[in-house]
């Protein structure tokens, strides 16, 4: 019974267990017959819909639309619907729910621009990479109006509406999927439904305006998305009694600041560099010293300065406008644009050797004078944080002199936190204008917009991070979708349990468990002066070698067991992103600065240190902030995110991308499927499958299939007349149960049974 696994285009999944539930497989018992559709997988691993000419013992003879004829073992053929259901709004309504089956209902719905469909409770929206009319104020309306039910995240977003005044609940909106699925453009769908519904306070267009602000500071262009979102965001929007929309706040999670000051070919560094660049004023121009894009070291790692029909200057426009919409003051916002051209003159500040030892100070220049400007300090304070660092030796303090890497170093840390301190600013700012007044009622929809499951050739903290994230956000979901399922059953009394139900609690375990978890052991190595990637990944294979979410790999890779699939993680790096550090030389230099933000930034950094360095802060010469991990740091943001959630009734949006080059019309299956996989979307069917996903009332059952009867029934009523019907075509008593309303099966069960009506009408 292998019908499932794909093994062409499935690198996990199979191992764990996803497909656990063959036994209830709607192939298992699936015999071809003549006339009938079915399945076949061609040596490209895609499905191709073939019609069953001939069954003899083992062997089938299939034709396919273009004329072919083939003769393959029928264990390789896998049901097909029948034709009625061609592109059905949701998966569940499939009579069979296989692997082909989903990919083939998405794909018939894609190809007519119909890019959203249900998989249960689940939105499953696929990227459409062009303009589809499917939004505006008419479709508001018409959702509105419940004149229309077929799926979309207005729809999705209308019932979280209706549900939060109805129920009086919090209500969320989790969207997921790979970078460039089109989550944040998701999220801008919903956020304008619930902008036109709630509106009226005027709060709404500030909201609305939030995005053009983030989108500047924390997206750029990658290989895989034009628009990437380098952050996760959740943006809970509250109600006031009437259903209008009263304030909103912001979060944020774990910005990627590597991108400030490394770039790879072909991507760009943040938005808001270029804009400025290309759309500041000639005053602020003159003001920042700014020079072209092309001039910036930082930026000048990648040759991709600009973007395919995007104009840099006019999004600086629209950011400006957006930042007063929020009430960022003008000077305030120069202020910002200081830090910004601060970055980039500091990645043009040279070094040069001063002793027969290496040791290093920055050249005094164009760039180091720029920079010293533009943060308001003196040059030679600057010069002094940049190529030394001090000691704290047995009570002495001694100043060491830095090498060039060590300098480089010190000058990036300095640019990547300056950068991240004003994206979080900038956050506040944007809270403190969208903050609900003394009228809250504490009636809110959440929409959570973060990065799906991550899998590439080598991954590193960064993946480490994003996966666990998903491991709860997973579970979250598991766990819901498994309530809505019991409380179905229970209500039509139908006995729980016999429906399984697999968990992720190990693999969470595996991370989060104390003394010996993955989290833990990172934390405990990453305090250790002499820990490095070598000494950590050793660690892990020591203590967590009997696991069996975890597998130690060569040198210093691991492997853990994800839900969505096995992902190998290169330890490289891996202490040093979790320290984070940044030299308290650094942060006494802007606190010493004479401009509001970089002081600001400062008494932030030393707030978030959890043992603060005694001593007044301009005479202690202490070592480095001894600041929160950044795993500790985001493991707290995501349970505090978690519980926020649990608080709420979840709604769930799955982005699916359809093909890698960003194109209209092209629809990869085996893409799609390994995404319908990590998203959870197949985890949803599975649930499905390993219970009795298929209802339908005693009324319907008995009127759909009483004249395939071949005896008289002696009691006519509904439910004697069913009981018949299954009698009559041996269905097993572990394939179905009787509810009070509904008769509940095992996938595969109703097929059979709509396969002969169809044959007999
Ligand atoms: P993600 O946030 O998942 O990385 P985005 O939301 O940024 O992905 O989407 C990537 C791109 O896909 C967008 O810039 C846009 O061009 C396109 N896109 C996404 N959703 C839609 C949609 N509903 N209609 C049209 N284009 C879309
Ligand atoms: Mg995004």
């Amino acid at each position: 019974d292998e019908e499932d696994v794909n093994p062409s285009v499935s690198p996990h999944g199979s191992a764990l267990g996803l497909w656990g539930n063959k036994q209830w497989g709607d192939t298992a018992s699936y015999v071809p017959k003549k006339k009938l559709q079915s399945w076949y997988q061609s040596s490209d691993g895609n499905w191709e819909l073939a019609k069953i000419l001939s069954t003899s013992g083992t062997e089938s003879l299939i034709s396919f639309s273009e004329g072919k004829v083939l003769k393959v073992n029928s264990d390789s053929l896998v049901a097909a619907n029948p034709e009625i259901l061609d592109g059905v709004d949701d998966l569940m309504q499939l009579s069979y729910l296989n692997e082909p089956s989903v990919l083939y209902n998405l794909q018939y719905r894609y190809d007519r621009d119909m890019i959203y469909s249900k998989a249960g409770p689940v939105l499953v929206a696929i990227n459409p990479f062009k303009k589809i009319p499917l939004y505006g104020s008419d479709y508001i309306q018409a959702y509105k109006s419940k004149s229309t039910d077929s799926p979309h995240v207005y729809a999705i977003t209308d019932t979280a509406i209706r549900e939060m005044i109805r129920d009086e609940v919090n209500q969320s909106i989790v969207i997921s999927g790979e970078s460039g699925a089109g989550k944040t453009e998701t999220a801008k769908i919903a956020m304008q439904y619930l902008a036109a519904l709630g509106g009226g306070s005027g709060i709404e267009y500030e909201i609305l305006k939030t995005n053009p602000i983030l989108e500047a500071f924390g997206n750029a262009k990658t290989s895989r998305n034009n628009n990437s979102s380098r952050f996760g965001k959740l943006i809970e929007i509250h109600f006031s009694e009437t259903g209008k929309i009263s304030g909103a706040q912001i979060q944020t999670f774990l910005l990627e600041k590597s991108r400030v000051v490394q770039c790879t070919e072909g991507e760009r560094s943040y938005h808001s560099f270029y804009q400025l660049c290309a759309g500041a004023p000639p005053h602020l121009r003159e003001k920042l010293n700014l020079l072209n894009v092309h001039e910036y070291k930082y930026l000048q790692q990648s040759t991709c300065y600009t973007i395919n029909g995007v104009d840099d200057a006019e999004q600086f426009r629209i950011v400006v406008e957006a930042l007063d919409a929020v009430h960022v003051s003008k000077e305030n916002q120069e202020n910002a644009f200081a830090m910004l051209a601060a970055v980039l003159w500091l990645g043009n500040v040279t070094f040069s050797i001063i002793d027969n030892e290496n040791h290093v100070e920055p050249v005094i220049d164009e760039a180091l004078l720029n920079v010293a400007e533009l943060i308001g300090c003196k040059a030679d304070d600057l010069k002094l944080a940049l190529s030394t660092r001090k000691m704290k030796v047995n009570n002495d303090i001694i100043v060491q002199k830095q090498t060039l890497a060590q300098a480089i170093d010190t000058r990036d840390a300095l640019a990547k936190s300056i950068y991240s301190c004003l994206f979080d600013w900038l956050v506040e700012q944007i809270n403190k204008s969208l903050a609900v007044g003394k009228r809250r009622t504490g009636r809110s929809i959440s929409i959570l917009d973060i990065y799906g499951f991550e899998s590439f050739d080598v991954n590193s903290f960064e993946q480490f991070c994003i996966n666990y994230a998903n491991e709860r956000l997973q579970q979250h979901f598991n766990r819901h979708l498994f309530k809505l399922e019991q409380e179905e059953y229970i209500q039509d009394g139908i006995d729980w349990a016999k429906v399984e139900f697999e968990d992720n609690q190990d693999c969470l375990n595996l991370f989060e468990k104390k003394p010996l978890g993955l989290m833990t052991l990172l934390d405990e190595e990453s305090t250790f002066p002499n820990g490095t990637d070598i000494t950590f990944a050793a660690k892990l294979k020591q203590h967590l070698k009997s696991n069996s979410c975890f597998r130690g790999e060569r040198g210093k890779a691991f492997t853990v067991h994800h839900y969505a699939g096995e992902v190998m993680y290169d330890t490289s790096g891996f202490l040093e992103k979790n320290r984070d550090l940044m030299h308290l030389d650094s942060i006494q230099l802007l606190s010493s600065c004479t401009c509001e933000l970089p002081q600001a930034f400062a008494s932030n950094m030393l707030s978030l240190s959890e043992k603060p360095v005694p001593g007044p802060l301009h005479k202690s010469g202490g070592a480095d902030s001894q600041k929160l991990s950044v795993i500790t740091k985001f493991k707290g943001q995501l349970f505090q995110l978690m519980q926020r959630l649990e608080s709420t009734t979840p709604h769930f949006i799955r982005c699916i991308k359809p093909n890698n080059s960003q194109s209209p019309g092209i629809y990869h299956q085996g893409l799609v499927l390994q995404q319908l996989r990590c998203c959870g979307v197949l985890e949803v069917v599975r649930i499905s499958r390993s219970g009795f996903p298929t209802r339908m009332s005693h009324q319907k059952f008995a009127r759909r299939y009483g004249f395939l009867l071949l005896e008289h029934v002696a009691s006519q009523d509904p439910l004697s007349v069913s009981v018949a019907i299954l009698h009559q075509f041996d269905i097993l008593p572990e394939m179905y149960q009787i509810g009070y309303t509904k008769l509940f099966f095992r996938t595969g069960q109703i097929g059979k049974l709509e396969d002969t009506r169809n044959r007999t009408l």
